[in-house]
């Protein structure tokens, strides 16, 4: 392999409360935007976009379902000619359709989260599904976005569970990042990850350990704090650059069985599940396993497949053979079997009735 490394992140990066308002200011040099939202925030931020960006005329579209390659083809074909950057607005859909909907036009991207529930916004591929929901592809766009805009009193009123799911997502990035590194690795970028990657998910898991659990209470009160801003920065900015430059492993790698396993527990909550099984793979102790685990429960998210709502019997075999298929399963320290993957599993889920581990 060539000695390359890359290194990826967006243009510019705005959080806090009221950060919306920037957003006619920072669009103004590209000239007239093609907005992406979905139902749920046309309905919630629609009146307050249009007054906000009147002056830039915008064209809109609206994204209602899957984000498949379909259904950005038919936003793309929507889309009026004379527009010159595209922003998505909305979870982790409406941002991927923006995404892609730029592929397709040529046209640099912004991206507006409504929820800090995965590590999407930043970064410079989109994740593409099909009609039930399986992930398809991970089409690469040719840049990051070129501004990220986070609204904290936007992302303070979403549903808690998005939260949650957006630490989940995050707290993984260490050990993948550590995996890829220790290994023979390659990042969504195609090269061998430079130091930095693992350094920003060092980081975003230190400020996640140490705010998380304070951010979601303050998020359940609605209240905006300093834990509240810096688990955000944490689960859309850390996690993102995290991932993309620092590389995925195991734990996004499971994702693949979980979907068929537990197509109702969101991604946060598959990546947070898979980082125990990660960690179990990796040879690590009762005790370290405890520690993640009782921090998972802690924030409110599963620990266990009851909990992520699968059903008995678990079907440990079929998740261990799909996720053999993921590319990111590579980017250990040492390669891993099906068996291997089962027997990790089966430790995990028999330590929490052990007593070895809180229970949830
Ligand atoms: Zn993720």
């Amino acid at each position: 392999m060539s000695g390359l490394r890359r290194f990826a992140a967006p243009l510019r990066y705005v959080q806090g409360p009221g950060a919306l308002d920037e957003l006619p200011a920072l669009l103004a040099p590209y000239g007239r935007p093609l907005v992406v939202t979905d139902p749920v925030v046309q309905s919630l931020l629609g009146s307050r976009l249009a007054t906000l960006l009147a002056d830039l005329a915008p064209a809109y579209l609206v994204l209602d379902g899957e984000i498949t390659a379909a259904a950005a083809d038919a936003l793309t074909a929507d889309a009026p000619p004379e527009v010159s950057v595209v922003v998505g607005i909305g979870g982790g859909k409406a941002i991927d359709a923006g995404k892609a909907v730029s592929l397709r036009l040529g046209l640099p991207v912004v991206t507006v989260p409504t929820a800090a529930s995965n590590d999407s916004p930043c970064s410079g591929v989109a994740a593409m599904y099909d009609d039930d929901h399986r992930l398809a592809s991970v089409d690469k766009l040719p840049a990051n976005p070129h501004v990220v805009v986070v609204d904290t009193t936007v992302i303070v009123a979403a549903p808690i569970r998005l939260l949650r799911s957006g630490i989940g997502d995050a707290i993984a990035k260490r050990f993948e990042a550590r995996a890829c590194l220790a290994g023979t690795g390659v990042t969504s970028l195609g090269t061998r990850p430079l130091l930095i990657g693992s350094a920003i998910a060092d980081a975003c898991y230190s400020v996640l350990r140490e705010h998380a659990a304070d951010a979601v209470a303050d998020a359940q009160s609605g209240t905006i704090t300093p834990a509240f801003e810096a688990t955000v920065e944490a689960s859309v900015l850390m996690s993102g650059l995290g991932f993309e430059n620092g590389g995925l492993s195991l734990a996004h790698s499971l994702t693949r069985g979980l979907m068929v396993a537990a197509p109702s527990a969101t991604h946060g909550e598959h990546v947070a599940w898979g980082t125990l099984v990660q960690l179990a793979v990796e040879g690590a102790s009762d005790q370290d396993l405890a520690d993640l685990r009782s921090f998972l429960t802690a924030i409110g998210l599963p620990t266990t497949l009851a909990g992520l709502g699968s059903t008995v019997p678990y079907d440990v075999d079929g998740i261990a053979e799909a996720t053999m298929q993921a590319p990111h399963l590579a980017n250990l320290a040492a390669p891993v079997t099906a068996d291997d993957l089962g027997d990790a599993i089966r430790r995990l889920e028999l330590s929490r009735t052990a007593g070895l581990c809180p229970t949830d």
